[in-house]
């Protein structure tokens, strides 16, 4: 029996569109000025970087969600005479984000007809991911495919941050597999394709056509862009092993 892990944002969930359509509400709301796509676009910048700080450091959520709506309104010269005005928004912010945005569900597109083939070519799937456990389970069941999942493991239960060794062992266990009949599937060369290679997988890297620039180096067992073709990719990496 095969296992494939999968990463869950910007390699099945698409963080951009996702969070362009919850800007595109809140902006509205609040009555902000400028475009909207320019409020989620500075949000992610600020959000990855808070993010990319606690992965590297250990360190709960709680630091990126105290953090990045004042930074955003700072960035985006929202002015407010007192400093815990914009304490008070940003937590109205974050309110409205924790409510809405983990039930949006634009996933990239052939993700829901590639689990449901790897399912009938006998695939055990799961989900392994940095991120909070409920807000990842929703974003789960929004893209649909609750169904074709067994395990999901994430950081919030792990206790630590992909590439570190200890979540995908958390994993591994909760599934009951060894390593090197499991695969790492993933957009980040850093957390899916170097972690999982650590422990032993197999890895096959996610490359968006709208992905980030590569945070690493590594030679994954293969590369693919489109989900479509993920299953037979995988297939023909499997024969040719
Ligand atoms: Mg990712």
């Amino acid at each position: 029996m095969r296992h494939l892990f999968f990463d869950l944002d910007r390699t099945l969930w698409h963080h951009e569109r996702n969070h362009e359509v919850f800007f595109n509400q809140l902006h509205s709301e609040m009555g902000w000025g400028g475009g909207p796509a320019e409020w989620a676009r500075t949000y992610l910048a600020i959000n990855d970087r808070l993010w990319d700080h606690i992965q590297e450091h250990n360190l709960g959520v709680d630091y990126v969600r105290a953090r990045r709506f004042p930074l955003l309104f700072r960035e985006m010269g929202l002015e407010y005479p007192a400093a815990r005005e914009a304490a008070a928004l940003g937590a109205r912010c974050e309110s409205l984000l924790k409510e809405r945005l983990p039930d949006l569900g634009m996933g990239y597109d052939g993700v829901g007809e590639a689990f449901q083939t790897l399912r009938q070519r006998g695939f055990r799937l799961h989900i392994l991911t940095n991120g909070v456990e409920l807000p990842q389970r929703r974003k789960i069941a929004a893209l649909g495919l609750e169904p074709y999942v067994d395990v999901v493991m994430t950081s919030d239960v792990a206790g630590c941050y992909k590439p570190a060794p200890g979540i995908f062992a958390a994993a591994l266990k909760a599934a009951g597999v060894s390593a090197p009949s499991s695969w790492m599937v993933g957009d980040s060369v850093l957390r899916d394709v170097l972690g999982g290679q650590g422990v032993g997988m197999r890895t096959a890297w996610f490359r968006a056509e709208d992905a980030l620039p590569p945070d690493a180096v590594a030679q994954p067992d293969f590369e693919f862009g489109d989900w479509r073709a993920f299953p037979d990719l995988l297939e023909s990496a499997l024969r040719g092993h």
